[in-house]
């Protein structure tokens, strides 16, 4: 593999990708394949981070719809990112990728709480960190705990894998002739409501600088293919 183009990277998962062809819950199959693609990524020598979202399992909104009061519905939501990050966690550490999991929610005989110090350790001990349970609070998403992770982190990019492979002017699964952008700026992401990130986390990295590169993860080997500059993504940056 080439050298990386950077040092150190938060990848963010939402969900619905450890779903692979199911429609709901965790895919052992499709954890595997992801675990080794960041393995590749991490023995080019790259620091990675991860935050995994809860959507495969359970939505906030979703529960909201159903008459449970939002913010309980929000921390059912939590508790299913830390479901998904420990599949990851098994997923990574069978493939003899060493790592750690940190809860936003403290919750001692499952996983270390999140102290940002300690995940700085790991770090730099070649550990994957796994970001479980958001921000911790309700009314949040974990695409803004993984711009949030990533500045508290330092890391110099912020890998978001989806189902599409970059951002388009319009749904290239509704319109054929939609055309995928190369590079954007933050500003242009937030003043045409293009959906990469939610709003809140597309100003956090803004503010911090912290480019954002969207990118197909269904496709197999395309995050080792964007990590160093290859494949096909697009780039939201300053
Ligand atoms: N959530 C929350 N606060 C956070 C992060 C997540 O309340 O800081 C809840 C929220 O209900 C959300 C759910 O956890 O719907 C799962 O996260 P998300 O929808 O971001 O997952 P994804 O869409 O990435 O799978």
């Amino acid at each position: 593999m080439t050298a990386p183009r950077f040092k150190r990277i938060l990848l963010k998962l939402s969900g619905e990708v450890l779903m692979g062809q199911g429609q709901f819950g965790i895919d052992p199959e499709t954890c595997e394949r992801v675990a080794l693609e960041v393995k590749a990524a991490k023995e080019s020598g790259l620091e990675i981070c991860m935050v995994v979202g809860g959507g495969n399992i359970f939505r906030g909104l979703a529960g909201a719809a159903q008459g449970i009061d939002r913010a309980s519905a929000d921390y059912m939501g939590m508790l299913a990112t830390v479901m998904n990050a420990l599949a990851m966690q098994n997923a990574l550490e069978k493939v003899g990728v060493d790592t750690r999991v940190q809860s936003a929610i403290p919750m001692a005989s499952v996983c270390e709480p999140y102290i940002r110090r300690r995940a700085e350790r790991h770090m730099e001990k070649g550990r994957v960190v796994l970001f479980a349970a958001g921000t911790g609070l309700p009314f949040f998403t974990t695409d803004t705990t993984a711009a949030l992770r990533a500045a508290e982190m330092q890391c110099d990019a912020l890998f978001k894998g989806t189902s599409v492979d970059g951002v388009y002017d319009a749904d290239p699964k509704k319109v054929p002739t939609a055309k995928r952008y190369d590079t954007l700026s933050f500003n242009r992401v937030l003043a045409d409501n293009l959906k990469v990130m939610d709003a809140s986390a597309v100003a956090l990295c803004r503010d911090n600088n912290i480019p954002i590169v969207v990118f197909n993860i269904r496709d197999a080997g395309n995050l080792t293919k964007v990590l160093v500059g290859e494949g096909t993504s697009t780039i939201v940056q300053n």
